[in-house]
């Protein structure tokens, strides 16, 4: 099948890359040239382990390229993946469709023969209707055009992998041609045995906001208990893992610490409270509110210890964070709570030395008032306190006596809850983290 993925960003490259890798002729378009232009010479503009593989893979087989002309794309594809971003609007909670809007103003006109759009971008429910119609009036004569939605699942970090072998595909569609049309895109999928669940638009959209909030949910109840733990003098780990041991609970999601960013969760679940409140059901979400609210109260506790450990205030003060990204084995910054964590002590007047083993480029663009240093030793040389806020394995895999050689004191934060306190106390080492007694 001849398939175009609109928007390559961190979803729109990997989808690609995969759909040619499961034998599709694919055509990714973005406004960005630059980055078309990296991707065409089967380049990864940005960190994603393996993605580099399946691109290079797929860009040397013939079967993926790139352009930035709609006319190219109108013309090409029988299926058209519309993957651009969906921010938080400036102004309120609400999703930015702009950039699905512009998809399909540009492309609807464009398209001639039969063929299917299907957005894969994470969209308040009711956008696959609101679409659909726009598309018919946009449509030339001729031209049988019908819009269905897919959410995507994928975890940076995992995303090749998941889109691989995903847990499950869910399509919303109004018609079995529609059905049809993605089973076949998904053929290799399907005869893996992946679940394939084929409902209304409706329902689809809600599965993914519904998916997040879930997931928003679970870690922000486990840091909520943190709290509680850290009050009561009790070990939210062994809290974690009593839970856990229930099959009706599962132990993944809880662990305790600076909370959830990126460009997904806390803007889904804004998008989702203002999108309930069109609908006029926001009480029966209002409870997300919290969820939210509980999520950015960990980086302020975060930088409340730090403060605390740091003998009171932050002046005058080296302090080595470790972790930029929002998540190990990504790159991304949006929405970084340990850029966040990292800025704030900044303000309060700390000398900050951060440290991240992918992510320095993209923070410093968005920060670029911090000393960002490529190496660990050299970020903690001097060092008053160290903080670890993004649990990349590097960071599980420091030496604490040989870290001890180069920083000031032996003092670290753990908000990932993800060092062994054992090792970290018995190099000398003080250990804080969220929700767990402190080791003599
Ligand atoms: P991103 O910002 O990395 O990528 C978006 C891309 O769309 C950019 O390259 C941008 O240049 C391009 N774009 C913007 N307007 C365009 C236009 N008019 N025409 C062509 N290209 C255009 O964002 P992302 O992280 O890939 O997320 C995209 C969507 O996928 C969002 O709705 C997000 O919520 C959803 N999603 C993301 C993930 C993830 O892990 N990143 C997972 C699941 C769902």
């Amino acid at each position: 099948m001849r398939l175009t993925v609109i928007g390559t960003g961190y979803l729109g490259a990997v989808h690609a890359a995969c759909m040619a890798d499961l034998g599709h002729e694919v055509l990714g378009v973005d406004i960005d040239a630059e980055k078309i232009a990296a991707l065409g010479e089967g380049r990864v503009p940005f960190y994603e382990p393996g993605l580099q593989e399946v691109l290079g893979r797929a860009v040397d087989s013939g079967r993926l390229r790139f352009t930035t002309s709609l006319d190219e794309a109108a013309d090409f594809g029988d299926v058209h993946f519309v993957c651009v971003n969906t921010p938080q609007r400036r102004d309120s909670p609400a999703a930015d469709l702009r950039a699905v809007d512009a998809v399909i103003e540009g492309l609807a006109p464009r398209l001639h023969r039969r063929c299917l759009i299907v957005g894969k971008s994470t969209v308040p429910v009711g956008t696959t209707a609101r679409l659909g119609t726009r598309v018919g009036e946009l449509a030339r004569e001729g031209a049988d055009v019908e819009v269905a939605w897919n959410p995507e699942f994928l975890r940076e970090g995992f995303a090749v992998q998941d889109t691989l072998r995903p847990e499950r595909l869910v399509v919303g569609v109004q018609s079995a041609r529609a059905d049809r049309t993605l089973r076949e895109v998904y053929a290799p999928l399907l005869r893996i045995g992946v679940p394939y669940i084929s409902a209304g638009p409706a329902t689809a959209e809600l599965v993914k906001v519904a998916a997040n909030s879930f997931l928003a949910t679970k870690i922000s109840f486990i840091n909520a208990m943190a709290e509680v733990c850290d009050a009561a003098g009790a070990d939210v780990t062994t809290l974690a893992d009593a839970l856990g041991y229930d099959t009706r609970i599962g132990r993944r999601f809880l662990r305790a610490g600076l909370g959830f960013g990126g460009g997904c969760l806390p803007k889904d679940i804004r998008a989702f409270t203002a999108r309930a409140e069109e609908l006029g059901v926001g009480g029966a979400v209002s409870f997300l509110h919290q969820i939210d609210a509980i999520n950015t109260r960990q980086r302020q506790r975060t930088v409340d210890i730090a403060r605390d450990m740091a003998g009171g205030g932050f002046e005058g003060r080296r302090i080595a964070v470790l972790g930029a990204t929002f998540k190990p084995d990504s790159d991304d910054v949006r929405d970084s709570p340990a850029l966040a964590v990292a800025a704030a002590i900044h303000g309060e007047g700390a000398d900050v030395r951060l440290h991240d083993p992918r992510g320095l480029d993209n923070a410093r663009a968005v920060l670029p008032v911090l000393d960002y240093v490529p190496d660990v030793a050299k970020a903690c040389e001097g060092a008053d306190l160290v903080l670890h806020l993004t649990e990349w394995t590097d960071y599980r895999r420091i030496d604490p006596a040989e870290l001890a050689v180069v920083t000031r004191t032996r003092r670290i934060l753990d908000a990932r809850n993800a060092l062994d306190p054992a090792l970290w106390t018995s190099a000398g080492w003080t250990l804080r983290a969220l929700g767990r007694p402190t080791p003599a």
